[in-house]
């Protein structure tokens, strides 16, 4: 009996051992598992911030234009965090006249162009255009592609490559000049914009906006998105200054028109709570795009 208890005590000293034992490997193991819950919840999080502002943001109601800022408001949630560069071309073509510095500073030789589309590819990057924002369907890794005054390179040159990759764009036209030499015609123009390809104003003429009296401005902002929506048969949603040159009553004037987007020439990422002031990437012909891309 006495030995019975003895052993029994040393056994339960043993066990009690164990036991604390057991309790602190517990305790270590709780503590690995909870670091290990932690860093995942920050790497989701992580993962999340990207994905949130793009996709999460759109669906989450239909866009608001209030009257006082001019500001587009998706339903309680601000586009601050709208990362989708866009770049500015101009003409895609192989300049043969290399004196010409600003022609040539215009021009992207189709190698080059083509080169850059891979690249956009290989990034992992889709190209979106105005309507995918307003539909809340931009990927988390997007760009946009804009070429301004609607030269009709852009269909013999541009087009095929983006077709073959599938790649959207946005194409600024200028309305008087749509079909006549050197420009884009209505049928070319047309057969894009059966393709995906988007339509946005670049005026009827082309002047510099600020200078314009009410009449003339009218025409060249309001009359240009009918003129474009009438004769292509598709909704023209952003606005492209002529030269980039805009002050406070050309954008009360875009506003007023129905554009949802203004694109300019300024330099650098964009900015979408100022959706009439969007800045853009200029391409030319020695650009290397890669740094906005990565
Ligand atoms: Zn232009």
């Amino acid at each position: 009996m006495d030995v019975y208890c003895r052993g029994s005590s040393w056994l339960l000293q043993v066990m009690q051992v164990i036991m604390m034992k057991r309790a602190y490997i517990l305790l270590f193991f709780s503590c690995v598992a909870g670091l290990f819950i932690l860093a995942g919840a920050r790497a989701l999080a992580d993962g999340l911030d990207s994905i949130i502002p793009l996709t999460w943001v759109y669906r989450s109601g239909p866009p608001v234009q209030t009257e006082q800022t001019g500001s587009v408001q998706y339903a309680g949630y601000s586009l601050s965090h709208l990362r989708l560069p866009i770049l500015m071309y101009h003409h895609i073509r192989d300049y043969p006249d290399q004196s010409d510095a600003l022609a040539v500073s215009l021009s992207v030789p189709v190698d080059r162009f083509a080169e850059q589309l891979d690249f956009i590819q290989e990034q992992g990057y889709q190209t979106v255009v105005f309507a995918d924002v307003l539909d809340g369907t931009v990927p988390p890794k997007a760009v946009m592609l804009t070429f301004d005054d609607g030269y009709d390179d852009f269909y013999t040159s541009a087009y095929p490559e983006l077709e073959k990759r599938g790649m959207m764009a946005v194409l600024y036209l200028i309305g008087d000049r749509l079909g006549t030499g050197g420009y884009l015609t209505t049928s070319q123009v047309k057969e894009m914009v059966s393709h995906g390809i988007e339509v946005g104003s670049h005026t009827m003429s082309h002047p510099d906006l600020r200078d314009l009296e009410n009449e003339r401005l009218r025409r060249e902002i309001e009359d240009s998105k009918s003129f474009l929506q009438d004769g292509l048969g598709t909704t023209v949603w952003s606005f492209c200054y002529p030269s980039g040159r805009y002050n406070d009553t050309v954008t009360a004037e875009v506003q007023e028109a129905g554009y949802r987007f203004a694109v300019t020439t300024h330099n650098g990422a964009v900015d979408f709570t100022q959706p009439l002031e969007l800045a853009r990437y200029r391409v030319g012909s020695a650009t290397d795009i890669e740094a906005w891309l990565k």
